[in-house]
């Protein structure tokens, strides 16, 4: 999703709202081969990943079969010369410094994507075209109508050592990552003409100096927001807002008409739509093509990368769950054979895809709270009796209980 972090003001200062994640690595628990295939029959977000031919020199490009944009393969790595660090295990390629990776965006699906983002700008008549770079993560920054793109997306190998790290591949998918490349031109656009501020601007979305809250507490069924990069995500800052309402109205189509007719959000789309009507034959207020740390210039080895966003996303996560699993399950005593943390291990990546789809939240995060419930379940020695549908699906419940507790005590975070 698209991350924009106010951290310092000032151009070139990051802007990336991060979504919590939680643990060290070495409590990550290993995805499963699984869990994608099966994530793309609900969620196009979660649909196949970006993957192209490991890149080899003078391979040919696949042949396009003409998939739908939400499950379609993306293929171009193929004209660049393999990588030589592309057939190492993932333990020595973490101890690559970033800049030595020799990425670029140049010649993979990335660069296509850009070109199609830039296409729907030409077809809305907007000069602007924002620049993009590869970076750590995906961001805005202050200042600068760009867009930083993470460097995983540039390489499979990369896509899949980011899955084995954080278990999400942001913008993994090509209908995800246009999603976000649209929300980050929403961005651009406001900062290349200074559009917020406009006294419409502020009175419509908010004042966009006001901090990033650490946490926010959405309200999933409001209509006074679009939803688009997940259900609730507009709702976190007005800048946001912004974005988040900026890439629906450019999605190609017109969609926004009716999808959100009826909607308070409304107001803000038809805002966005003047706006930009108004911008076409005026000159841009910030016209910067600076890149705010290039993926070329990171000393940072790849292992760092992830310990930092590790770290970064760590919370101190202290729920109890031992009430509600020795509810559900049985004692020590009953004696059953079966380990109630051998079968919540057994569905993890069921339980977790379903409530993933369902609250919006990261399967990383999903997994800790799983990961945590099977650790207590070791610790009191749980046991269950028969492995029906019917403890799955209370066990379900249960779970999906304590992942919107979570993010209702207001665990929500947007940005550092
Ligand atoms: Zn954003």
């Amino acid at each position: 999703m698209a991350k924009r972090q106010r951290t310092a003001a000032g151009a070139g200062a990051k802007k990336k709202c991060t979504k919590k994640a939680k643990r060290k690595l070495d409590q990550l628990l290993t995805p499963s081969r699984h869990v994608e295939s099966a994530d793309a029959a609900h969620d196009p977000n979660r649909g196949p990943l970006i993957e192209f031919p490991v890149a080899s020199a003078g391979s040919k490009k696949s042949k396009s079969t003409k998939p739908t944009e939400s499950t379609k393969r993306v293929s171009g790595a193929s004209r660049k010369p393999a990588k030589h660090w592309s057939k190492l295990p993932n333990e020595s390629l973490l101890d690559i410094p970033m800049r030595e990776l020799g990425l670029s965006i140049e010649g993979t699906p990335l660069e296509k994507m850009q070109q199609t983002l830039y296409s729907e700008l030409a077809a809305r008549a907007l000069k602007l075209r924002p620049h993009c770079w590869l970076s750590d993560e995906w961001f805005a920054p202050d200042g600068i109508p760009g867009i930083a793109i993470p460097f995983y997306l540039a390489h499979p190998k990369l896509i899949r050592l980011e899955r084995q790290q954080m278990l999400d591949v942001e913008g993994g998918t090509r209908a995800w990552c246009m999603k976000i490349l649209r929300h980050e031109a929403g961005h651009a656009f406001d900062t290349a003409y200074a559009l917020h501020k406009k006294k419409r601007y502020r009175e419509v979305f908010g004042s966009y100096s006001k901090p990033y809250p650490e946490f926010y507490r959405p309200k999933p069924h409001s209509k006074n927001f679009v939803q688009h990069l997940e259900p609730w995500y507009a709702q976190s800052h007005p800048a946001e807002d912004f974005a988040e309402t900026f890439a629906v109205w450019l999605k190609p189509g017109n969609r926004w008409r009716k999808d959100y007719a009826g909607w308070k959000t409304m107001k803000k789309l038809e805002l966005v739509d003047q706006l930009m009507a108004e911008i076409v034959g005026q000159p841009m207020k910030v016209r910067s093509r600076r890149q705010i740390d290039p993926v070329s210039k990171l000393k940072k080895t790849l292992r760092e990368h992830y310990e930092q966003r590790h770290q970064r996303y760590a919370i101190n996560y202290t729920t109890s769950f031992d009430e509600d699993l020795v509810r559900l399950f049985q004692p020590p005593e009953t004696k059953h054979s079966r380990k109630a943390a051998t079968f919540l291990q057994k569905h993890r990546n069921e339980f977790c895809r379903t409530i993933a789809q369902w609250t919006g939240e990261y399967r990383y995060n999903i997994n800790q709270v799983i990961r945590e419930m099977i650790e207590r379940c070791r610790g009191l020695d749980l046991r269950i009796e028969k492995p029906d549908e019917r403890l799955k699906r209370d066990t379900m419940i249960m779970m999906t209980v304590h992942t919107m507790n979570y993010l209702y005590r207001g665990n929500h975070q947007v940005a550092l």
